[in-house]
């Protein structure tokens, strides 16, 4: 093993560490288990938890009330509980109405949630703008239920109370902002939403002793929907600095990269991440925007078109374990959240480096020998290295940003940047304008 392949096996480790860590807490769109999720969160990170009240009007929403749960169980004639919380809280469909009664299987079967093409796991339900109540259980534990009369218990609370968010902000060199959000609503499922979770804790904590930033970067941790339409509702004044972003989640399943380009389809955001994953060498899709999936739907409806993409890898509900007992601490894998990891951290990098500059010397090729920029490189790269001199030169009009660059002339981005950095160096070049 190299020492980069031992710094991904340990990254891949704390991001599972994390997950695991998180994943017993019973998250909802409200509620305890979120906000112990965000104090947690904030062990690592500089991390701001905003408590928005019931009932505040957030965009065509309004904040629900928030949901306490303490305790759920169905149980038989003996007093044995037959559906138990306690064991997982997968078992109480998510925002559930609180209930104390007791009745017959026939009358207690239509709250009772199972997936009968996956009879072991259980599936994860949610009723959050509609009143109910349900259990959901395995297909077979539903199968072995025998007819006869049930004490039914769900010990929640729904009332008046807070919407809570997280927001980890990190001034850089320019108000522009890059916007990265997870959804952080779950249950325990692993992958979604914990693996998005981890990653991005991990990336704000990488940000954050980045001795200098460019970029200014907003990383929040939301409800899913309603946590994304009440920060726009909130933040709505300072949208205008949002100039990329990424929704993140299903970040560790075993699958390929898959990146889900803005609304706009053209911006700069689309090109780096696309850019990032063809140098990767590694499979991975890039699809269009569509309006279902995760947060893009708020960013980039059309009010706001904000350019904001979502990565994730297998996309949601494309994994038979998506929704059920079945994401679970084992389909996380430390070697995925680590790839994840550092692709987003290419990403941000070339962000931070993709600029517009201009060629100082336009007028005729500059003349790079004389400056010790032409054969002066040894080794199998030098004639690529010289190439790129000559392709920022050629190209920097004050049109082509170093990403175009790179794309037109078929080099890494990394080579264009260097071959930059180099004519910068020997004031060849300047930034078109400040940043
Ligand atoms: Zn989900």
């Amino acid at each position: 093993m190299n020492g980069h392949d031992d710094g991904a096996a340990s990254i891949g480790q704390a991001l599972h560490e994390l997950v695991a860590d998180l994943y017993p807490l019973c998250r909802s769109i409200t509620g305890d288990g979120l906000r112990q999720t965000l104090r947690r969160i904030a062990r690592h990170i500089p991390l701001t938890i905003e408590e928005v009240p019931t009932g505040t009007p957030v965009l065509d929403w309004t904040v629900p009330n928030e949901w306490t749960i303490r305790d759920a169980w169905v149980a038989d004639a003996s007093g044995g509980r037959v559906i138990d919380f306690q064991r997982s809280n997968l078992h109480v469909m998510s925002y559930s109405a609180p209930v104390r009664a007791t009745m017959t299987l026939a009358e207690l079967r239509p709250h009772l949630f199972t997936l009968p093409e996956q009879p072991d796991r259980i599936p994860y339900r949610t009723s959050y703008y509609r009143e109910a109540w349900g259990f959901c259980l395995t297909h077979r534990q539903l199968q072995a239920l025998p007819e006869g009369t049930y004490d039914v218990c769900i010990d929640a609370t729904l009332a008046p109370g807070t919407l809570s968010y997280g927001e980890c902000y990190l001034p850089g060199a320019t108000p522009a902002e890059v916007l990265l959000s997870t959804h952080a609503c779950h249950p325990s499922l692993g992958n979604d939403n914990l693996s998005g979770v981890a990653v991005a804790t991990r990336l704000a904590a990488h940000l954050a002793a980045l001795p200098r930033r460019r970029y200014s970067y907003r990383v929040l941790f939301v409800p899913g929907t309603i946590g994304a339409i009440t920060w726009l509702a909130r933040n709505e004044h300072r949208l205008h600095h949002v100039t990329h972003g990424l929704v993140l989640a299903c970040l560790g399943d075993r699958g390929r990269i898959t990146y889900k380009k803005s609304r706009r389809g053209t911006a700069e955001i689309d090109a780096v991440v696309a850019h990032v994953l063809a140098a990767s060498g590694d499979a991975h899709d890039v699809v269009d925007f569509r309006p279902y999936g995760y947060d893009e739907r708020q960013f980039c409806s059309p009010g706001f078109d904000l350019p904001v993409g979502c990565l994730t890898r297998t996309p949601p509900g494309r994994f038979p374990e998506y929704h059920t007992s079945a994401d679970d601490l084992d389909f996380v894998r430390p070697e995925s959240l680590a790839d994840s990891f550092e692709k987003l951290c290419a990403v941000l990098t070339t962000l931070e480096r993709n600029a517009v500059y201009v060629n100082r010397s336009p007028r005729g090729e500059p003349q790079l020998g004389r400056r010790g920029l032409y054969r002066s490189i040894g080794g199998d790269d030098a004639a690529a290295e010289e190439l790129a001199l000559l392709w920022v030169l050629n190209l920097s009009d004050g049109h082509h940003s170093l990403l175009a660059i790179a794309e037109r002339a078929g080099y890494p981005f990394e080579t264009i940047w260097r071959a930059a950095t180099r004519l910068q160096e020997h004031g060849l070049l300047a930034p078109a304008r400040p940043s």
